[in-house]
């Protein structure tokens, strides 16, 4: 029998029911007899990824909490503790840099680079616009990822070619929540064929940690997968890095892993004091020489802001964030404190540049690019 003929099979449509959820066939009742699912039958054979819900191979995520348990608040992590699974490491499929990742990257030969986060209340292509115009000669890239409060935003090659047509550079962002490999691969052509320079590679929080725990998660492949097949893309490839998360000490090693996959960046997340981040440096920069580590520099300009970080980040959100919004001028407070602390973390040695992670409250996007404009005109970005 072929999938012609099957698909030309005269059918009896279904009565429409109640979307959602309790609609959604599981399992093999909604396989013929004999037909097993591809993923499943993939990710039977991977040791120890059973009880990580992302079914991750170079685990742990970021997102394991403070005492070792899983972002999803359901389990200890699989990949923390006595008989974690090991990780595996992927072989490099490298092509050359194209010339948009080239002139990005190249800006490190004079000077750090100054990255801002776009903040994004989901796919509305005004806001977008309005919100990159606004950072147009004030950075050198636009990080265009989600939010666990917008999960969904314009497609990747849309979103960076809207923001491009503002006059800043798009640093793309793909997850491995939403898409399978195949559509990893079509997004990643797309945007190299947009002309994008970079692409941030994150294996993605679990549905159930956002807005959105309506939605199946996919993680057909993880970051380091992710990065390996990025890789081949010719943009520069990014990747995410949580120092502080455990298990810290072996952190250095996870991003020397994605620097081997093909990552040219890391982009370090709540990384504790300068110490703890200059350490994490010293350890990373021993492993993996070329990768180039740029800091996240949180920007909240508001109490709406702030709670958004504590509920995404719990316990991390630095007392000098808070402190600020208690000023007559909380905007310029977090301005003028996002500056400082850019700034000691540029002097921690090996640091190559920064990621203005601006969070906005409902409504405060317009705000919160302004602030990051600012923070990154201070900073000397804008190429
Ligand atoms: S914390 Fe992350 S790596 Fe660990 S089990 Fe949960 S999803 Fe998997």
């Amino acid at each position: 029998m072929t999938i012609a003929t099957d698909i030309s099979a005269p059918r009896t449509p279904e009565p429409l029911g109640p979307a959602g959820p309790a609609r959604r066939p599981t399992g093999a009742a909604c396989r013929p007899a004999g037909i097993r699912s591809g993923a499943a039958e993939r990710r039977a054979p991977r040791p120890g990824v059973a009880d990580c819900p992302k079914t991750m191979v170079d685990g742990p995520c970021g997102g394991v909490r403070s005492d070792g348990g899983c972002e999803t608040g359901d389990r200890p992590c699989a990949f923390v503790g006595p008989g974690a699974a090991a990780p595996r490491t992927r072989p490099v499929g490298r092509v050359p840099l194209a010339a948009p990742a080239a002139a990005l990257l190249g800006v490190l030969d004079a000077r750090p680079l100054i990255v801002a986060e776009l903040p994004s209340s989901g796919p509305d292509p005004d806001e977008l616009r309005r919100t990159a115009g606004v950072l147009a000669g004030h950075v050198d890239a636009a990080l265009l990822g989600d939010a666990p409060w917008a999960r969904v935003q314009l497609p990747p090659a849309l979103r960076a070619t809207l923001v491009a047509a503002e006059g800043v550079r798009p640093w793309a962002s793909l997850n491995c929540r939403d898409r399978n490999r195949v559509a990893l691969e079509g997004e990643l052509a797309g945007l190299a064929a947009a002309g994008v320079a970079a692409v941030h590679c994150v294996t993605g929080d679990h549905p159930l940690t956002g807005g959105r725990p309506d939605a199946l998660p996919v993680f057909d492949l993880d970051a380091v997968a992710l990065a390996a097949l990025a890789a081949g893309s010719g943009l520069a490839v990014s990747v995410a890095e949580s120092p502080s998360a455990p298990p810290a000490d072996e952190r250095p090693a996870r991003a020397a892993r994605k620097a081997a996959a093909g990552a040219d960046v890391v982009i370090v997340n709540h990384a504790g004091d300068e110490d703890a981040l200059g350490a994490f440096v010293v350890a990373t920069r021993a492993l993996a020489p070329a990768l180039r580590i740029l800091v996240s520099v949180p920007l909240v300009c508001s109490t709406a802001g702030a709670r958004r970080l504590e509920a995404f980040l719990p316990g991390a959100v630095p007392a000098d964030v808070l402190a600020a919004l208690d000023a007559p001028d909380p905007t310029a407070a977090a301005v003028d404190r996002a500056i400082a602390a850019a700034g000691r973390a540029l002097a921690v040695d090996g640091v190559a540049g920064v990621d203005l992670s601006g969070v906005a409250g409902p409504g405060e996007e317009p705000v919160v690019a302004a602030a990051l404009a600012w923070v990154g005109a201070d900073l000397g970005g804008g190429s």
